[in-house]
């Protein structure tokens, strides 16, 4: 296992430039669960690879995995079996005889399976397994669908709740610095408007939801500003909900006594948006920014993570790339080795544009090939940030006054819900954001239908019904 993760560390994401893995938790298979927790415990610290386990869909409280279903089949249960497929198919396993997972069937048995629905739910072999469907039990095409299809009708049919295992709760939105580009604001705020998330409103939620495991409290703002963040740690390491400050903070103003917090309550992971290295350059862009009060919060975390002998938060340096900063992407790289931080570079978004002075060194220090929105999005099928649309299903974004966002996208508009009020399973399996659910995974393609949803005014990364551009579960 542990030689596997090494060989992928060590020569696999280095020559695709791999900064993230993702894995679908796994609650009941022990040996999959074992490879998950090896991977959180050594990518981020021999590769700086961030590991993000995505929460399972649940239904009637039970986690749908095909290690719980095949479970199910072993025992001959097929009650609990029914809350984990659809009918079709626990008519289809209820008859068939059974190798694994793959169903045994002679072709002169097919008849009695003709009529049945089969899910295929292997992604990466799933054309092999087509194929030998076809060719070899000569299955019907339409009798047979994939598991991302298979969800997307139960979801249509209402048969499953979208009930995610973690979210994004945004902790403030005011911020102290003034960075040209914020369209929060530059955009006075959109309608999030300006404020944070009150302790009573976080313990209450987190009562009220005892299955949320991770929140992600960094969207727009600085959470750092929240009063109350002392408090809200202290609970959530209490109930046992892993801390996330992700999506990034500027990290100027953070007192001692709360980056001693950050460490005792294990927050798992902090992004540091630091586009320099030195005052000259950083402040271009941080504007009203303190480079050496950042530098020396990061070195004060440094300390407490040393005094309680800790690996956690696991620190990033987010490093926009601009063309004043070009000059400073050496010294940054340096800069975070020596403070055991994995830098990474993101595109700058609103001028999109950037054209290296020096692309080959640019290259070799940051390990990229295209440098700015313009250029991915032209050497790639999907634009810059399109994953950003997982999170409306894995992890939704809930403003700080509870009402519901979707995704980090959406600072403008809302659903006209509130979490808080409403509570979390219901704002989801609402109308107005199931429909935006239908839209991204391809289940509704009509405009009529769907209705007016946020997705329709995503400036950056829309997903283009008419390209048939949907996630894929
Ligand atoms: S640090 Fe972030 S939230 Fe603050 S002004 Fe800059 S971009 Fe906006
Ligand atoms: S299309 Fe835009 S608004 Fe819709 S989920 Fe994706 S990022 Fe969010």
């Amino acid at each position: 296992m542990n030689e596997d993760l090494r060989i992928f560390a060590q020569y696999i994401a280095p020559a695709l430039n791999i900064r993230y893995r993702f894995v679908g938790e796994e609650p009941t298979d022990y040996i999959t669960n074992q490879y998950n927790t090896a991977m959180k415990k050594i990518l981020p610290n021999i590769a700086g690879i961030q590991v993000i386990e995505i929460p399972r869909l649940e239904t009637g409280g039970k986690v749908i995995s095909a290690t719980a279903v095949r479970e199910c089949y072993k025992n001959k249960d097929f009650s609990a079996m029914s809350d984990l497929v659809s009918q079709i198919t626990l008519d289809h396993d209820r008859n068939k005889k059974q190798l694994g997972s793959v169903p045994i069937v002679q072709p002169g048995e097919w008849k009695h399976y003709q009529d049945s629905k089969i899910v295929i739910c292997v992604k990466n072999s799933f054309h092999e397994v087509y194929n030998e469907l076809i060719h070899k039990y000569q299955c019907k095409k339409e009798n047979i669908m994939s598991s991302h299809e298979w969800i997307c009708g139960l979801l249509k049919e209402g048969k499953i709740k979208l009930r995610p295992r973690a979210v994004s709760l945004e902790a403030c939105t005011l911020c102290q610095l003034d960075c040209p580009y914020c369209y929060m604001r530059t955009g006075d705020f959109g309608t999030m408007g300006k404020g944070y998330l009150k302790y009573e409103d976080f313990q209450d939620f987190v009562e009220k939801n005892p299955y949320i495991n991770r929140i992600e409290i960094s969207n727009n703002g600085e959470v750092f500003l929240n009063p109350d963040l002392g408090k809200i740690l202290l609970l959530a390491n209490e109930k046992n909900v892993k801390i996330q400050i992700g999506s990034g903070t500027n990290f100027n103003t953070v007192s001692d006594e709360i980056l001693e917090l950050l460490v005792k309550t294990q927050v798992s992971f902090i992004t540091v948006a630091i586009d320099g290295a030195s005052q000259e350059i950083y402040s271009i862009y941080r504007r009203k920014g303190d480079f050496d009060k950042v530098i020396s919060n990061i070195k004060k975390l440094n300390e407490h993570k040393k005094k309680y002998n800790s690996k956690y938060p696991i620190l990033q340096w987010q490093y926009i790339l601009m063309p004043h900063n070009e000059c400073d992407v050496e010294k940054a790289s340096i800069m975070a080795k020596e403070l055991g931080m994995n830098i990474f570079y993101k595109y700058e978004c609103v001028q999109g544009k950037f054209d290296p002075q020096d692309r080959s060194k640019l290259e070799r220090i940051t390990g990229l090939k295209y440098f700015s929105l313009e250029e991915y999005n032209a050497h790639h099928d999907r634009v810059y940030g399109s994953e950003f649309c997982y999170e409306t299903i894995f992890s939704p974004r809930i403003n700080f006054d509870g009402r519901l966002l979707g995704c980090c996208m959406i600072w403008n508009e809302d659903f006209g819900i509130n979490v808080f009020e409403e509570g979390l399973v219901s704002a989801l399996n609402s109308e107005r954001y199931l429909k935006m659910i239908q839209l991204l995974l391809g289940i509704e393609r009509s405009r009529e239908q769907l209705g007016d949803i946020p997705c329709f005014h995503c400036g950056q990364c829309g997903r283009s019904i008419e390209n048939q551009d949907f996630l894929y579960l």
